[in-house]
């Protein structure tokens, strides 16, 4: 703790004067002959890739390695998230593999939500971290030339990518200033509270659908922010997986893009939790949250033993039938008999169906409930 005492004064005066200037460049740039509709695109071409860089390439690739990336696409991810002027890829990646490993601890989380929502959206930024990376908690990053040479650079990179190429490109239809400020400083500013949001209102505000065992929360704010990393809650309970959302409509640009760049095999080995293992979850945070509610009624036709008992079995039930099943899946990937093997895969059909009737029967006995709730609160 003592090193985070001292303030970073580069990062509370860039991280302050930057929206300032953005905010006062932005009226007097609408008012002014180079304002371009051009630079506008501009602005929101740079958000999207600098943000894109940031939730596909600086979290779930280099943080999390939720799939491999070709080099090209890894060398586009630390160009453009350089843009967002957030350090490097390797310090990001440190920080948030112990964001993840030490979730709400009050020290040794660097984001803490437990030190209060602005500490965790901004104020952590304003002290010094640690000087230098650790090589044994980013031993695979370490290895990775491209990584080390942004590392080396970062600076350069930054400003840059931040705001000498929005200039430049501004400069072709005669807004070079449009480019550094709007395309810029402003689109920056936007970049950084949209991800920032992540680490405060993603800890503080919105559902827990799979577990309550931390503060993150799936948040729809943040989701549409960071195009898909607001679905935070199943984040922190299944970190390795490529997709936020899970549920092919679930507004997750990032996932989309690492599924069609795995189309022009320019992405590999995208990795996915067990969807029975996601519903097992599901069905059981669904019954917690579902207990903690009931709890406060006090009118109710139902006993509340009569419903604890019944919730009770429809855990067992759920766990019972999960058990069976993973079983039943280790068996087949242990056994060498192909004949065996023919024998578990069929079991396994009929395991599975009746897991999924658990989980079935278990949201329809809160939907009853809860109605029921509902009518004997109106009546
Ligand atoms: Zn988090
Ligand atoms: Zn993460």
């Amino acid at each position: 703790m003592s090193d985070k005492k001292k303030l970073n004064l580069v990062n509370i005066i860039f991280l302050t004067t930057l929206p300032i200037v953005s905010l006062i460049a932005l009226p007097v740039w609408l008012k002014s002959d180079s304002y371009s509709f051009k630079t506008i695109v501009l602005a929101i071409v740079f958000y999207v890739l600098a943000q894109l860089s940031i939730t596909a390439g600086y979290h779930r690739y280099f943080s999390h390695k939720a799939y491999e990336a070709h080099p090209l696409v890894s060398f586009f991810y630390l160009c453009f998230g350089a843009a967002a002027f957030q350090g490097t890829a390797l310090k990001w990646s440190q920080d948030h593999r112990r964001h993840h490993r030490f979730v709400d601890d009050i020290e040794k989380d660097p984001y803490s939500i437990k030190r209060g929502f602005m500490w965790a959206h901004i104020l952590w930024l304003f002290y010094e971290g640690d000087k230098r990376y650790n090589p044994e908690e980013v031993p695979d990053l370490v290895k990775d030339k491209l990584v080390m040479f942004q590392h080396k650079h970062i600076l350069k990179f930054s400003v840059f990518f931040a705001f000498v190429l929005p200039m430049l490109l501004g400069s072709i239809w005669g807004d070079a200033l449009g480019g550094l400020f709007i395309a810029g400083a402003l689109r920056l500013t936007i970049n950084h509270h949209s991800t920032f949001f992540i680490n405060s209102l993603a800890h503080t505000l919105g559902d827990q659908k799979f577990s309550n065992k931390h503060s993150s929360r799936d948040n729809f704010i943040t989701t549409v922010l960071t195009f898909g990393e607001g679905y935070h809650n199943f984040h922190h309970e299944f970190p390795s997986d490529y997709r936020n959302g899970i549920r092919f409509f679930d507004f997750d640009p990032t996932k989309w893009l690492i599924y069609s760049l795995s189309k022009l095999k320019l992405a590999s080995n995208l990795k996915k939790v067990d969807q029975e293992i996601i519903m097992k979850k599901m069905a059981i945070m669904a019954l917690i949250n579902f207990e903690s509610s009931y709890k406060t009624f006090e009118f109710l036709s139902l006993s509340k033993k009569h419903m604890s008992k019944v919730c009770s079995y429809l855990k067992d039930n759920v766990e019972n039938t999960f058990k069976k099943l993973k079983d039943l899946k280790k068996a087949r990937i242990i056994t060498v008999s192909v004949n065996e093997k023919h024998k578990l895969s069929k079991q396994i059909r009929k395991a599975r169906k009746e897991f999924n009737s658990s989980c079935k029967l278990l949201f329809g006995m809160i939907r009853r409930f809860e109605n029921k709730i509902e009518h004997d609160s109106q009546s």
